[in-house]
């Protein structure tokens, strides 16, 4: 890593289990924890994830001070891509429109342009292949970035109320399996998203998660009167599919009480730019 590299860089370290997220959340101390932590990286341009540290992919998130509102998305993954020094041979994203649905790259031979892939209608991508990148962009919603580590397998969701409400994270887990991969083995890092502090929505939509997923352990720390955990919520259907709890991690921003640091709808509307949630296949 350069050293230019490494000054833009926020580490987040250690694993938080979901315990520790519980507990934290309820005394709603999770993202105050963190900005304590990082009070000197004021204006980090990257949010590094531990799983970059497994040696053959790259993981992070960006800030605020790297994207700008008016930054187009290819010119966005762009900036990020060389911000984190890495050059794919091949880089997918989306064109999201808050869907459940999630695309294998492999096989997808048209639509290329320059080492660059946009697939339609879609909000979650999975691939295999080393020199392969897949983004998402989000502002408030959860970037779920998932990888087997064993297959080296990677993926990327997008999931705002509607695409967790339709189990976008299931149908990314089904997308891997399918590609080789294990839930046993798969590792989660969620990016800075609203928290469950800061997600207040209608009663009624409130009751609608409560309704569908009652049947989940834990029902009461997702919606807690109108306030909704969305990230706690894609950690629970991902356990639901098999995947180890002491394998996700949440980087522990809320996108609304660090709005100095993210984009946050909630905080900006329409004049809120794009977090770039970026996983590279590196080797
Ligand atoms: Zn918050």
């Amino acid at each position: 890593m350069s050293e230019g590299l490494a000054a833009n860089l926020l580490h987040i370290g250690g694993q938080e289990s979901l315990d520790t997220m519980e507990a934290k959340s309820v005394e709603g101390t999770m993202a105050r924890t963190a900005a304590e932590t990082t009070a000197s990286y004021a204006e980090s341009k990257l949010v590094l994830s531990p799983l970059s540290q497994l040696g053959w992919c790259t993981v992070a998130s960006t800030t605020r001070f790297l994207i700008s509102p008016r930054t187009d998305a290819q010119a966005a993954v762009r900036r990020t891509l060389e911000a984190l020094e890495v050059d794919p041979i091949q880089t997918a994203y989306c064109v999201q429109r808050h869907t459940s649905k999630v695309a294998l790259l492999e096989g997808i031979r048209r639509g290329w342009h320059n080492g660059f892939l946009v697939i339609p209608e879609c909000d979650g991508l999975v691939a295999c292949h080393a020199g392969q990148a897949v983004a998402v962009f989000t502002a408030d919603c959860v970037p779920v970035v998932m990888v087997d580590p064993l297959k080296r397998i990677i993926a990327a969701v997008h999931a705002g109320w509607r695409g967790t409400f339709h189990e976008i994270a299931k149908n990314a887990v089904r997308q891997i399996i399918e590609a080789g991969g294990r839930p046993s083995d798969m590792r989660v890092w969620i990016g800075p998203a609203i928290g469950g502090c800061c997600y207040e929505v209608s009663p009624e939509l409130a009751a609608a998660f409560r309704e569908k997923f009652g049947y989940l352990n834990g029902v009461q720390a997702f919606v807690r009167g109108r306030f909704l955990d969305l990230i706690r919520l894609n950690v629970l259907q991902l356990a639901s599919c098999g995947i180890l709890i002491d394998h996700i991690e949440w980087c522990g921003f809320c996108t609304k009480c660090r709005n100095g640091m993210f984009y946050s709808y909630r905080v900006e509307g329409d004049r809120a730019g794009r977090i770039v949630t970026l996983v590279v296949r590196t080797k």
